[in-house]
């Protein structure tokens, strides 16, 4: 059509989200059932049966706009969180809390700093807005290097992310390094940190990131209901935020971008609160299987705090793991060809993972 020219430079270098492989297109390609997918750390267990009647219930009224301000979701989650409702700021998943954080934060000279590799859509939502990323390499042990991001900061930064626990290392900073890190900050950058996999976390001394919302102008901490609540497919997150920077955030969004179904969904979700404790016993345990397992066949794997973990399993081992119909995370766009991440699954799909390493490996494949 030749719209090259009228469309902005920014977005024509835009590299796309590469989303994992759903499991009915490997299916389809390979001509087999009984695929699984262990690549987008989506919940093992499925969604809270509370949520998924409550949907059935809500789709009567799916000709209605949504609530728009989220009512009985905002009071529910600020009694639960012991913040203000006006704190809270709702999105079509944190994705889209992300992308309005740039959209209110970022113009072309502004930067943006954060950790890499680490989520995959953060140079994503700072190029939307033509503006600069600024990666700072992980450190050895595959954690944020908090000094290091805390140096990258200019007069030009806007807008730090903190991915913690981090996705694709699923490693995490705990709180004495992360609380120097903040008061080393200047006042004038916004700071997210993005909790997605928040409720999967084990370290004990895990930073209190409500706190430093409470306490420093211009800090935000973001959530999802896609992780532990299993509502990925309904799209649905949500950002603490200081009342100001909260209603820069409610300014720029639209009026009903999170829909009926989420919203009644979110809310069983957050009162299922047996579901959730499955999901992160569930999570947990196949966490100290597959470290232990992968320990077992030669295979290096990082502590992880979140619902899939790191592996250095060898160059192409995604691609043969696919040919097995096992989808898991190949790592090659971070410059790790010989890394994968593992979504942690059920008991029954960790074991067949394991044993397709393991066959894999004797060469038998
Ligand atoms: C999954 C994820 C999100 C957000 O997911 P949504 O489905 O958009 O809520 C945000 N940050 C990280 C690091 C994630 O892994």
């Amino acid at each position: 059509m030749g719209l090259e020219g009228i469309i902005k430079s920014h977005i024509l270098g835009l590299e796309p989200y590469q989303p994992g492989k759903p499991v009915e297109e490997l299916e389809r390609e390979l001509g087999i059932e009984g695929c699984i997918k262990l690549a987008s750390n989506e919940s093992a267990i499925g969604p809270s049966p509370k949520a998924m009647a409550a949907i059935r219930e809500a789709l009567e009224g799916v000709h209605r706009y949504p609530d728009g301000a989220s009512f009985a979701l905002r009071e529910r989650l600020s009694s639960r969180l012991e913040v203000d409702p006006e704190q809270l700021v709702f999105g079509a998943g944190a994705d889209e809390i992300l992308e309005l954080l740039a959209k209110v934060l970022l113009g072309p000279g502004d930067e943006a700093v954060f950790a890499w590799p680490s989520f995959a859509m953060y140079p994503v939502v700072v190029q939307g807005m033509g503006a600069t990323s600024i990666r700072v390499p992980l450190t050895e042990d595959l954690t944020h290097d908090l000094p290091e991001i805390s140096a990258a900061v200019t007069d030009r930064t806007r807008l730090i992310f903190v991915c913690n626990p981090n996705n694709p290392t699923g490693t995490s900073v705990g709180a004495e390094a992360f609380d120097r890190f903040v008061e080393s900050l200047p006042k004038t950058v916004v700071l997210a940190i993005d909790e997605a996999y928040y409720e999967f976390v084990r370290r004990t001394d895990f930073p209190d990131s409500l706190k430093w919302v409470g306490r420093r102008p211009g800090t935000i901490a973001l959530r999802t209901f896609s992780k532990i609540f299993g509502l990925a497919g309904l799209r649905i997150g949500f950002g603490i935020a200081d009342l100001e920077l909260a209603g820069y955030l409610q300014q720029a969004r639209h009026p009903f971008n999170v829909n009926r179904l989420a919203e009644v969904a979110a809310l069983a979700a957050l009162e299922d609160v047996e579901h959730a404790e499955r999901a992160r016993s569930t999570n947990s345990e196949g966490a100290d299987y597959l470290h232990s397992e992968l320990g077992a066949l030669g295979i290096e794997t990082w502590p992880t705090d979140a619902n899939f973990l790191l592996a250095k399993a060898g160059a192409d081992t995604a691609g043969r793991l696919l040919r097995e119909g096992i989808i898991v995370r190949a790592l090659n766009g971070f410059g790790m060809p010989d890394h994968i991440r593992i979504s942690i699954g059920l008991p029954e799909e960790n074991e067949r993972l394991v044993k397709t390493l393991r066959r894999l490996r004797e060469g038998g494949l």
